[in-house]
């Protein structure tokens, strides 16, 4: 099998030294964080207890906020701020109605690719040197990440710390920007040195991205970075920890799968259909969605199979009852988003990366589906209550 971009397996049966190496360097992540973007966070911190913004969530969550900062901006920062009109409500908007409305998005998912590349990567949009941010275009590119519908979670955090900086002065400003594009740095080249084995095939995927997801809505999804595939991933791992101590409270747990996980078309299929997603009924006993759904009898858990881009909001703690623990899980270039969503909808949340994509109708060319899978020991490690 030759993955489309990401491989946690290389050479491997497993993905375990995946999961040992991550460990390791979001570690290391954390450390360098220490003398740089931690008095950052305590700050703002301050800042959110004083005016009782929010209640205040766990460092690794923050220190994951300003290096996302820092990464889109260089990524996106030339293109968002290259464009000047576009109908930035309604596709955010629209972003939202996709999920909501299933049954309309495939037209909206036509609308949003012609709109994207009409409006938010125009062709004249030229890569130049990336600027030190001023208050008022990190409001724009924020409004520009919304419109994609890729970033919004991202973008709502963005703009709590943009509020924090507005408090700052010029020299304050170029200061916390300085170190956290030093930080950035410093993550882009050991992330790289680190990952390399597990992501080399993202550029190489990359070259005719441009053209062959032209008008197409999954076009921002399909075109990520190598370095956005290497802060997913040490994103995954840090908001697992940020996340944990909450999600080791609730008794009831539900895993939730990709449709591309299962071992029959969508067609084919003979899942039964449940307001917040598919349930499996067990049609094909190799089928890896029925393999978890037998584990999760002994180890007590559901299975959820939800669609791309559904409504994460329908696993919201309902009044009166104990709140269920969700372990989702998704290729590297969602997963993250998905995670920060669920935190919003006060979701005890823990995630588990696909080992690779295999879905068609983003990542195969070629036209076949490749039912994907996760470690499955790193889900019971997940899972269980002492690790
Ligand atoms: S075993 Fe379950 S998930 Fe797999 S194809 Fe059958 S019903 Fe669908």
């Amino acid at each position: 099998m030759k993955p489309a971009t990401y491989f946690l397996k290389p050479g491997q049966t497993n993905s375990e030294e995946y999961y040992k190496d991550i460990r390791t360097f979001t570690d290391a992540v954390i450390l360098k964080a220490a003398g740089s973007i931690t008095p950052l966070v305590e700050e703002f911190k301050d800042y959110l207890r004083n005016y009782k913004l929010e209640d205040i969530r766990e460092t690794e969550e923050y220190i994951l906020e300003l290096l996302s900062f820092g990464i889109l901006w260089r990524s996106y920062a030339y293109q968002a701020l290259s464009v000047i009109h576009a109908p930035f409500i309604t596709m955010a908007r629209m972003a939202e109605w996709r999920k909501k409305h299933q049954h309309i998005k495939p037209f909206i998912d036509f609308s949003k690719g012609i709109l994207t590349t009409l409006f938010l990567l125009p062709k004249n949009s030229k890569k130049t040197q990336v600027p030190i941010p001023t208050l008022e275009q990190i409001d724009h590119v924020c409004k520009w990440f919304e419109a994609t519908g890729e970033f919004r979670e991202q973008s709502l955090r963005f703009i709590r710390w943009r509020a924090f900086w507005g408090t700052k002065t010029t020299g304050e400003l170029l200061k916390i920007f300085a170190e956290i594009e030093e930080f950035t740095k410093w993550f882009d080249i050991r992330s790289s040195e680190a990952f390399e084995k597990y992501t080399e095939n993202v550029e190489n995927f990359l070259m005719n991205a441009d053209e062959a997801y032209r008008w197409r809505e999954d076009r921002i999804q399909c075109s990520r970075t190598r370095l956005e595939y290497h802060l997913n991933m040490v994103g995954a791992e840090l908001m697992n920890r940020a996340f944990r101590a909450e999600f080791l409270q609730t008794k009831n747990r539900v895993v939730l799968v990709p449709g591309c996980m299962r071992s029959k078309s969508t067609e084919e299929c003979k899942a039964k259909k449940v307001k917040e997603g598919l349930i499996c009924e067990g049609c094909l006993a190799q089928c890896r969605v029925n393999q978890l759904r037998e584990m999760g009898k002994k180890h007590n858990f559901e299975v959820c199979i939800i669609p791309h881009a559904s409504d994460l909001s329908l696993w919201s703690p309902h009044e009166g009852r104990p709140k269920r623990g969700v372990i989702a899980s998704a290729c590297v270039t969602t997963l993250v988003e998905g995670g920060w969503e669920l935190k919003r909808y006060d979701v005890p949340a823990q995630c588990v990366l696909l080992d690779y994509s295999g879905c068609k109708k983003h990542w195969c060319r070629n036209n076949n589906d490749i039912p994907t899978m996760f470690n499955v020991r790193e889900l019971k490690r997940i899972n269980s209550d002492a690790f």
